[in-house]
């Protein structure tokens, strides 16, 4: 047996031994002044040897799960192409993540649709451009399926409970695992083919072992869809892969060769297709923003930085994705750190992007660097306050 770090650990952001992983820029500050007199702040710098660097991990310690990258964590065309280029699939929710992951040169019958309640429309728009893997997870989405696309392939939706994921995505989709045989038997005499069986422990999970305890489940409730006349021939374990904030998370090769496995032990004895769906854990890492300090002022005896780039952009994920970034400033090792405040550059006094971390004194001009900015960052901003959205640079 492996040896195994409790969530308890990660989370205090304890030694985690050799298997640590934070969060570290992609861009070093000389790059970031060369690349900020080009293109300006903010900027989100991808960059391409990290984010392939990160797909042949995966792929090393998980050689038999085939990737479908959650482009809803970021359907930039940048992130796409290079994934593709890889060698990976996707999975969409939407046509319009459909259209960019044609613009980046993924085919129809790389992508899943993996949205359990879609609206017809968007049912039928991703169906014409020839995807044929659809998500259920409740009779009504049979139903619709059914009465649309009654020649697709079904992906069955398993609700997860994860203990170690800082964002549940089952509280609002997947079925009980206890009623997936009487739905695909449902589907079955229907007409419809479930050929797949798909969980998602939730965003951000620290702990593999989390994926154990689904896959489990999963096993006994394929075994009785199987039973209940299914034709079950894949496993998705969606995503759920961490990255590294403001708190360290596991090495992703430790991580993955956690999940390879608890994968053997549970699902090692069937001859099916596995894959993956990670979205954060795939893109999160690669990408690093460059921001600048545009004011300064003192109030209530704290320092206040104002930056270019606030929670309506970039930081939006402090909001919806509850992540924790770190600030890096270019000073922190020289001048003293002090406690302040740092804001963005709306006029809504709830745009403030950190309270607790401690920063050197920062004069105006200065550029800070955001790392681990890939995922649900500039996938949720805004042109709130009629601010523009972070350009977004591609660099090798
Ligand atoms: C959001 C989502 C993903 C990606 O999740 P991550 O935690 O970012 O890896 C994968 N599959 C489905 C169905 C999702 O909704």
């Amino acid at each position: 047996m492996t040896s195994f770090t409790t969530p308890a650990v990660l989370q205090l952001g304890t030694d985690i031994g050799t298997s640590a992983r934070v969060s570290t820029p992609v861009i070093s500050f000389d790059q970031a002044r060369e690349l900020s007199r080009q293109y300006g702040t903010p900027t989100l710098v991808v960059s391409r040897s990290r984010l392939s660097r990160t797909y042949q991990t995966m792929k090393s310690e998980l050689p038999n799960v085939e990737m479908f990258y959650a482009a809803k964590a970021n359907s930039d065309v940048s992130i796409l192409r290079t994934l593709f280029l890889e060698g990976s699939s996707v999975d969409v929710c939407s046509y319009r993540e459909l259209q960019s992951a044609l613009l980046a040169g993924f085919k129809p019958d790389q992508m899943i649709h993996t949205h359990p309640c879609k609206t017809v429309q968007n049912l039928m728009d991703c169906y014409n451009e020839g995807v044929r893997w659809f998500t259920v997870d409740c009779s009504g989405e049979i139903d619709k399926l059914v009465r649309h696309t009654p020649d697709v392939n079904v992906i069955l939706r398993l609700a997860a409970a994860s203990s170690s994921s800082l964002i549940n995505l089952s509280a609002k989709f997947g079925c009980d695992p206890a009623d997936a045989a009487t739905l695909a038997a449902e589907a079955g005499r229907k007409g419809l083919s479930v050929r797949c069986m798909s969980f998602h422990v939730g965003s951000q999970c620290l702990n593999p072992e989390d994926f154990r305890t689904m896959l489990v489940r999963a096993r006994q409730a394929w075994d009785e869809c199987v039973a209940a006349g299914a034709p079950l021939e894949v496993l998705d374990i969606g995503g759920g892969f961490p990255a590294p904030y403001r708190t360290s998370v596991m090495s992703l090769s430790d991580y993955c060769h956690h999940l390879s496995v608890a994968l053997d032990a549970t699902f090692g004895d069937l001859p099916i297709r596995i894959i993956a769906e990670p979205g954060r854990g795939m893109c999160a890492e690669a990408v690093t923003l460059i921001t600048k300090v545009v004011g300064k002022s003192v109030r209530g005896g704290l320092p206040w930085y104002f930056l270019d780039e606030g929670i309506y952009g970039s930081f939006s994920g402090k909001l919806f994705d509850y992540s924790d970034f770190e600030l890096v400033a270019e000073a922190a090792e020289i001048r003293p750190r002090s406690a302040c405040v740092v804001a963005g550059p709306t006029c809504d006094s709830h745009d403030v992007v950190s309270t607790d971390q401690e920063l050197p004194e920062l004069e105006v001009g200065e550029l800070i660097l955001v790392p681990t900015m890939g995922a649900y960052t500039s996938a949720s901003a805004s042109g709130f306050n009629g601010l523009d959205i972070a350009r977004i640079v591609e660099i090798d």
